[in-house]
């Protein structure tokens, strides 16, 4: 079975590392002596309070969180947080947020804060460019008095990154994490919250991750859903009610790979050489050409085209053929895209630089 298995390049919901789906196999039908499976057993069992404990130690331990910072595991996915932020950081209805502009999910992120203040405002844009690239420090224009800043740090769709981290004093600074978390270190206190949904980087679908400093655990705005309150969440521990179980499990052996790879230090020295692998054939193809501009790649989305759209299909159809799948790119900006996650392995993209070679000789 597993000799059949592909590089699967999708955007998420994604690969997961071979090691960990073996063990969760192995572990499927009785978990640790239980008689039963994870997706079978309270959530109040001793056994799972242990998986949720573990995911967060090592949570804690792999991405070197801060003590005055909760970790939670919620559901809804990243988008359910474009609400829960304002909801929860908005110090009154009229509130204020600066919004960075990145991409789709950062315009989704805005607009939903619209809903909750008339005072959301745009920092920076960079949709005239049509997303090649994230905004400079230098251009945005930050309301020193805003509850929070809110950026997408890894824009999943056209492939960029910020190479820096904005610089916002006083002001929490609140990162869509969803294509990036886990894929290097990142210095957690800059950040007053992190957000991600798993399954780009660390588990199936249906745990949502949220890093959160502990002074904006406070009071949410008037008629806020008890579900959707951050405190409420961190008081119970991430069990008010039933938490995404199976997920939260995956999560922990995920977290376990990690660390026997040596953390984030080592992951970042994995990710940086798969990804200068695909980047340094594209500077140097003549078919191909990468789409974001080179100051803000992403190291785990890989954007680009041959500028002929028959072409960018032709090679969609023919690499899925070939055991590489999902590469065709986002409807809003075409042509191709790799997502190579951490779980990609490097023989992964390696095979799709072979790919890519041998269809710019038939194509030249
Ligand atoms: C995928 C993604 C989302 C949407 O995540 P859901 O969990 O499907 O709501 C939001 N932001 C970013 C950066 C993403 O990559």
């Amino acid at each position: 079975m597993t000799q059949k298995r592909i590089y699967n390049f999708s955007a998420g919901p994604s690969m997961l590392p071979l090691p960990v789906l073996e063990k969760a196999a192995a572990e499927l039908l009785n978990y640790n002596g239980s008689g039963m499976s994870v997706m079978e057993m309270s959530h109040r069992s001793k056994f799972f309070e242990e998986i949720i404990q573990s995911a967060e130690s090592l949570m804690r331990k792999v991405m070197n969180i801060p003590d005055n910072y909760r970790v939670l595991f919620l559901q809804g996915g990243a988008s359910t947080q474009f609400a829960m932020v304002p909801l929860n950081l908005l110090a009154s209805p009229e509130g204020t947020a600066d919004y960075i502009v990145s991409g789709s999910f950062a315009k989704k992120a805005y607009e939903e804060a619209q809903k909750f203040s008339p005072n959301i405002k745009c920092a920076a844009s960079t949709k005239a460019e049509n997303f090649v690239r994230v905004p400079g420090q230098d251009e945005l224009t930050l309301s020193p008095n805003a509850d929070y800043v809110h950026i997408c740090f890894n824009n999943t769709i056209y492939g960029t990154k910020y190479p820096y981290i904005p610089e916002t004093g006083q002001v929490p600074l609140v990162a869509d994490m969803s294509s990036c978390i886990l894929s290097e270190p990142v210095d957690v206190s800059r950040f007053g919250l992190i957000y991600a949904g798993a399954q780009k980087n660390v588990a199936p679908a249906g745990v949502t991750i949220v890093i959160i400093r502990d002074d904006l655990l406070k009071e949410p705005l008037p008629g806020t859903p008890t579900m959707l309150t951050y405190k409420t969440q961190a008081e119970n521990d991430s069990m008010y009610n039933t938490p995404p179980c199976y997920p939260i499990y995956i999560c922990k052996l995920v977290l376990e790979w990690i660390e026997e790879l040596g953390g984030l230090t080592a992951l970042a020295e994995r990710n940086q050489k798969k990804a200068a692998l695909l980047y340094d054939y594209l500077d140097n193809s003549q078919l191909f050409q990468p789409v974001a501009d080179k100051a803000s790649r992403s190291i785990m989305n890989v954007t680009f085209r041959t500028g002929n759209p028959d072409l960018d299909a032709e090679f969609a159809k023919q690499s899925a053929a070939a055991g590489l799948s999902n590469l065709k790119g986002h409807r809003s900006v075409g042509g191709m895209r790799a997502s190579i996650y951490n779980a990609m392995p490097y023989e992964g993209v390696q095979a799709l630089v072979d790919f890519m070679q041998k269809f710019e000789q038939e194509h030249k």
